[in-house]
């Protein structure tokens, strides 16, 4: 089959958070199943142009009130099959950002312009490509607005269009692509499709709901996000509109790059380990803790990396720390995110630095070598679709602590004495979003680190898991199949 994926991240040439490693890995996935896989992303500042090329391309898309060039740059994905074709439009995307101003810390006021013109730009541009789709992927609400033309705009009628079967991914429901009403023409939908029965919403552009209405299937990243999010608790405002395409919604969950996070392989480490051999981490852990100035110690140390936002429960860290500090761990924090938790983290880090790290910023390497330093890793999120960090702690031998949301509660598997005699116990798992609970559950991963043949038990659990993108690639080759005999929807 032939798979256009529309998104506005791919590793790893350009990546923020999760939504980059998924595009990438799913797009090599499919590829290795022998489809015929391209990817369209918008050509930023920050876009890794290694094995791109510019091409003579050059298609015109308006860009709020004027027309930009948009010139397409292609090439392939690194070490793959995967044919990349990055949109190049200054206008909009040479910019040091890609969602915010970095200098100011604010989303750029014209993101509704530049991800419509981006969505523009791939529907003009494909039909110079000489390859027409089977099915159009479109990630997140950055590409939604492809299913909603498709669906509503003038390209439903275009040759190279017509009859396009759609698929767009929710991988963050909280990030919807919300403007002004008054914005909303630069989508370039006609008015029915700018109303309630399109993007329009509480009196705003949600560009995420016309995907999710106009897109001929649904997906998000892993079975329990997928009930979640028809709730009124996890829908941020459009679980009404998500049970109503509640049969056509399907929950798989993400695989992860199991070749770039290999530590049998992986050339950030001190040193190199495997499930059967795992003597290696040791020497991980030594050089993390001299890395960050910690004293080597051989309390349980915890590994954190991640984006510093609500969602992600710092707020719920740092309500703990005090209690935390009275039981014997260090704690590795990697992230960059909102002010007040970096300030707040990094007096953390003065007031206990023999215990607590800190690196503001994102840095893969480190990454890297926190996953396989560390003993135990934390995700305490308020919700989380899928969540990546966990599944590679269980590849690195490091012990997952999750709250039972989204894709930790279906990847992790709490220790029981059931569990962990059945050989399936591969994490801690805890239900509150308190502090209690939180601290109760690190609790938990002392007293059973204090026992090395249950650690290495549970570390060897994790290790033997398969989180490769084989099942997922074909959970959604599937559901390809099933966009492709859908009817049309009107708005
Ligand atoms: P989300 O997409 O919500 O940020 P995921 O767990 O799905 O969360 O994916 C996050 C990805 O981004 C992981 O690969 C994680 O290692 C990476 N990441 C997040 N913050 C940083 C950082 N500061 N430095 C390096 N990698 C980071």
């Amino acid at each position: 089959m032939n798979v256009l994926h529309v998104a506005s991240e791919l590793a790893p040439l350009i990546k923020t958070g999760g939504l980059g490693d998924v595009t990438g890995a799913l797009s090599k996935a499919l590829a290795a199943q022998g489809h015929a896989v391209r990817v369209l992303v918008p050509a930023y500042r920050s876009l890794s142009r290694q094995g791109l090329a510019r091409t003579e391309i050059v298609v015109t898309a308006p860009f709020g009130a004027q027309d930009v060039r948009v010139r397409v740059w292609s090439g392939l994905l690194p070490g793959t099959e995967v044919i990349v074709h990055a949109l190049d439009a200054p206008e909009a995307f040479d910019r040091d950002g890609l969602y915010q101003d970095p200098a100011r810390g604010t989303d750029y006021p014209d993101n509704l312009a530049r991800f419509s013109l981006f969505c523009r730009a791939v529907l003009a541009a494909m039909p110079h490509l000489d390859w027409r789709p089977d099915v159009v992927h479109a990630h997140d609400w950055h590409a939604a607005l492809v299913c909603a033309h498709l669906a509503w705009g003038e390209a439903r009628s275009m040759p190279a269009w017509q009859g396009m079967p759609t698929v767009l991914t929710v991988h963050n429901l909280a990030y919807q692509g919300l403007f002004p009403a008054a914005q909303g023409a630069q989508t370039g939908l006609p008015s029915a499709a700018r109303g309630q029965g399109g993007v329009g919403f509480r009196g705003q552009v949600n560009c995420l709901k016309g995907g999710l209405l106009s897109a001929d299937r649904l997906t998000t990243v892993s079975p329990t996000y997928a009930r979640e999010i028809q709730t009124a608790e996890f829908g941020c405002g459009l679980d009404a509109v998500l049970r109503r395409r509640a049969e056509d919604l399907t929950g798989i969950l993400n695989g992860i790059d199991v070749d770039v996070w290999n530590p049998a392989t992986d050339s950030h480490l001190a040193a190199r380990y495997a499930a059967e051999d795992p003597a290696g981490k040791a020497a991980c852990k030594r050089a993390l803790q001299h890395e960050l100035g910690l004293p080597e110690r051989p309390d349980l140390l915890i590994g954190m990396v991640q984006r510093l936002v609500e969602q992600k429960g710092v707020d719920l860290l740092l309500a703990a720390l005090a209690e935390l500090m009275a039981v014997p761990v260090q704690l590795v924090v990697l992230g960059s995110g909102a002010a007040s938790y970096e300030a707040q983290l990094q007096a953390a880090a003065r007031h206990h630095p023999d215990r607590v790290a800190v690196r503001l910023g994102f840095d893969e390497a480190l990454a890297h070598q926190i996953e396989a330093g560390a003993d135990a890793f934390l995700m305490p999120s308020r919700f989380e679709p899928c969540g990546l960090n966990q599944m590679y702690s269980m590849r690195y031998g490091t012990v997952p602590i999750v709250r039972r949301v989204g894709g930790l509660a279906d990847t992790v598997v709490d220790l029981t004495p059931a569990t962990l005699d059945a050989g399936t116990a591969t994490g801690i798992v805890f239900d509150a979003y308190t502090p209690v609970a939180l601290v109760a559950a690190v609790a938990r991963a002392t007293a059973a680190f204090a026992r090395p043949a249950r650690w290495r038990r549970l570390m060897h659990h994790g290790m033997t898991r398969d989180f490769s993108w084989t099942q997922a690639a074909g959970a959604y080759a599937r559901v390809y199949e099933q966009a492709r005999t859908r009817q049309a929807v009107a708005p």
